[in-house]
């Protein structure tokens, strides 16, 4: 499957929509645990990428992805502006001269969420995002490793995706501002968890229709 920057219209338009869609359960998310804010944040970032949409087939990979990043984190705020903006900023460095092929693009997202992860100071199991961007990442090396076929690399990411944002629901919050209600976190959703996951598998499924 060869994946290319002209994809990237079409990708931002999938996750501007599904994350419509669904604000607001992810507002509910965010008010239960947080400032109910993330899908305002986000939907600013989303709306300013959308904007510039129709620049993005023209550049190369690491550019895309650098102007990504540089976009979310200009217009995001939030705790999640800054840790998406770096997802994409590291994802971008680490595709510089690189061909992204599946090899390519799961060392590429490894390389984004090891920066997301230290720049958040957060690891697996601390109710954040990461509770899906590590799982993802990790199931995707392993699926690459395996020689999966597309189709069921995409299938397996999604699937741990889902997997990671319920996994979230049992923590106790440790980072961000989820983590000042202790233990009263526990039982719901990470709203930034959901938000990522929603993505993620909104754009597999636009991929999946590609490979059909
Ligand atoms: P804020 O918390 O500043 O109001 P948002 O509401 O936009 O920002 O984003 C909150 C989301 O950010 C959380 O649901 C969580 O997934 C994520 N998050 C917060 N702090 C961290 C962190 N230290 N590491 C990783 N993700 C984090
Ligand atoms: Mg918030």
């Amino acid at each position: 499957m060869k994946l290319t920057p002209e994809l990237l219209p079409e990708l931002i338009e999938t996750a501007v929509n599904v994350i419509d869609e669904n604000a607001e359960e992810v507002t509910a998310l965010d008010q239960a645990i947080g400032d109910g804010d993330h899908v305002t944040n986000l939907q600013r970032g989303l709306d300013a990428l959308q904007k510039q949409a129709a620049e993005f087939s023209g550049l190369s990979w690491d550019g895309a992805l650098q102007k990504t990043g540089m976009t979310l984190m200009s217009t995001m705020g939030g705790a999640s502006g800054s840790l998406f903006g770096t997802l994409f900023v590291a994802m971008a460095k680490a595709a510089k001269g690189k061909e992204l092929d599946w090899k390519g693009f799961a060392d590429v997202l490894t390389a984004g969420v090891d920066a997301v992860k230290k720049r958040g100071k957060a690891d697996v199991g601390e109710k954040t995002m990461l509770d899906v961007w590590i799982p993802v990442e990790k199931i995707l090396q392993q699926a690459v490793q395996e020689g999966l076929s597309s189709a069921e690399i995409l299938e397996i990411v999604s699937n741990t995706a889902v997997t990671g944002m319920e996994s979230t629901r049992d923590m106790i919050a440790t980072k961000g501002r989820a983590s000042f209600m202790e233990e009263r976190t526990k039982g719901h959703i990470d709203a930034g968890a959901r938000t990522s996951q929603l993505m993620i598998c909104a754009i597999i499924k636009v991929l999946e229709n590609r490979l059909s």
